[in-house]
């Protein structure tokens, strides 16, 4: 957004270890400091009046008010535009204010759209519940076979919503053939990355138009500081079936601006932070976007740890006499082994459950006898992490419901963090036995 003494890299030019360190950050101008700091400001002082009218018109870039841009927030966004191959991005206060964002620069109140039943617990009620209220209605589909999203299409659908490595079910979804509907029905394919991230998968490659993240979990990675981002493929043509008025019809809160024909292939995300963050201020704060910068600058070495442990302690319940099954699609045995190894080559995640022979009071008496793994309704922290979500994160939606997303009476949810993976196994058996 503001004007760089020296270019960052961006994506396409380097490999991703190098973006996850350098994408839209270069050394502060004016005293070098070689970290990005964190812009601890409400508001920028404009050059003069002319300035400021051309800020607030949209006629030139830069920064207003830390509400719609702030330049640690925008390294962020900058980085994750690169990680994911997109054009821009956007980032939010966290995931679930992401997919606000996203669906109110979709939606006007009447449409619908149509999300896999696989979805993380609290996306399934800020789509069935909250999203209802705004005159917004969610079909929930079986992701398993493509074609139910096809069968769920009506004239008033404008997106589908996916994850492709689910939480808590350990299934990995195939994206080709979903994105072939969603490109047919001439509707944007929204894939939620934030389970994979876009070291293990990439899903603009695989036809995504917009992919949202909750930076809360492995982007951030510690468990420190919570997030959203929003990034848009560039691709996608807003204008061609006339299904999106936001995009492409004058808008009278910017003086009749229509977006995307004023900014093309970044058009949504200047929505999407012009409109919605405007008018609804989830915004990141700089200090979240600091911690989350530094997080991801390990992301590609930590995720292959977390994957390396999620084998291990996989392999070891799989073989364990009190587990009834394990729902890891890094396992041979998983229904979804092929699929993980096309969309997520480098590793199935650290996220994935297992069932208890002992059923619902075994799984309270296991997350009771842990030491090492942490009780708790997070993933993707250095930690080791354990719940029970039939109890926990899944205890609002109905016995139907819980079932469908993979989160019944003996499901235990681990999220494999970055120890020894001996210390891991060794609290596992005591607190199973
Ligand atoms: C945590 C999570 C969200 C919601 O993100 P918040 O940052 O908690 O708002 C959405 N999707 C998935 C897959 C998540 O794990």
């Amino acid at each position: 957004m503001n004007d760089k003494p020296k270019k960052a890299p961006a994506a396409g030019e380097y490999g991703i270890e190098t973006l996850a360190i350098h994408a839209g950050a270069s050394p502060e101008p004016v005293t070098g400091a070689r970290n990005t700091p964190i812009y601890q400001t409400t508001s920028y002082v404009f050059e003069d009046v002319e300035h400021a009218a051309d800020l607030f018109n949209l006629q030139t870039f830069g920064f207003i008010y830390s509400r719609l841009t702030n330049p640690t927030v925008a390294v962020l966004e900058e980085r994750m535009a690169a990680l994911e191959g997109g054009r821009a991005a956007v980032c939010a206060a966290s995931g679930h204010a992401a997919q606000f964002l996203a669906f109110f620069t979709l939606l006007e109140p009447g449409d619908e759209f149509i999300s896999s039943i696989n979805l993380y617990g609290g996306s399934i009620t800020q789509f069935g519940h909250s999203f209802k209220r705004l005159g917004w209605t969610c079909h929930f589909v079986d992701p398993t076979d493509p074609e139910n999203f096809q069968k769920a299409l009506t004239p008033r659908c404008k997106a589908i919503f996916i994850e492709v490595l689910a939480n808590p079910g350990g299934i990995v979804l195939d994206v080709e053939p979903i994105a072939a509907i969603a490109r047919e029905a001439g509707i944007p394919l929204i894939v939620d990355n934030t389970m994979a991230t876009p070291y293990l998968c990439r899903p603009m490659e695989w036809g995504a138009d917009l992919v949202i993240h909750s930076t809360t979990k492995f982007l951030s990675g510690h468990g420190t500081s919570m997030g959203g981002a929003l990034i848009e493929s560039g691709r996608f043509d807003w204008a061609r079936d006339g299904k999106f008025p936001t995009m492409t019809e004058p808008d009278p809160a910017y003086h009749g601006l229509t977006f995307f024909e004023t900014f093309g292939d970044f058009g949504f995300t200047m929505k999407a932070r012009t409109v919605a963050l405007r008018d609804f201020g989830p915004a990141m704060s700089p200090a979240n976007a600091f911690y989350t910068i530094t997080g991801i600058e390990s992301l590609p070495v930590r995720m292959e740890r977390h994957v390396a442990n999620a084998g291990i302690v996989a392999e070891f319940l799989d073989a364990h006499p009190f587990v009834a099954w394990v729902s890891y699609a890094g396992l041979k045995n998983s229904p979804y082994h092929a699929l993980a190894k096309k969309y997520l080559p480098r590793g199935a995640g650290s996220v994935f459950t297992f069932g208890l022979k002992g059923g619902y009071e075994a799984g309270i008496r296991l997350v009771e006898s842990v030491n090492l793994f942490s009780h708790l309704a997070n993933v993707g922290d250095t930690r080791s992490l354990i719940l029970h979500p039939a109890s926990t994160t899944h205890r609002q939606l109905t016995d139907e419901q819980r079932q469908a997303a993979g989160a019944g009476p003996d499901v235990i949810r681990l999220s494999i963090g970055l120890e020894t993976a001996d210390d891991l196994l060794a609290d596992l058996d005591q607190a199973l036995g």
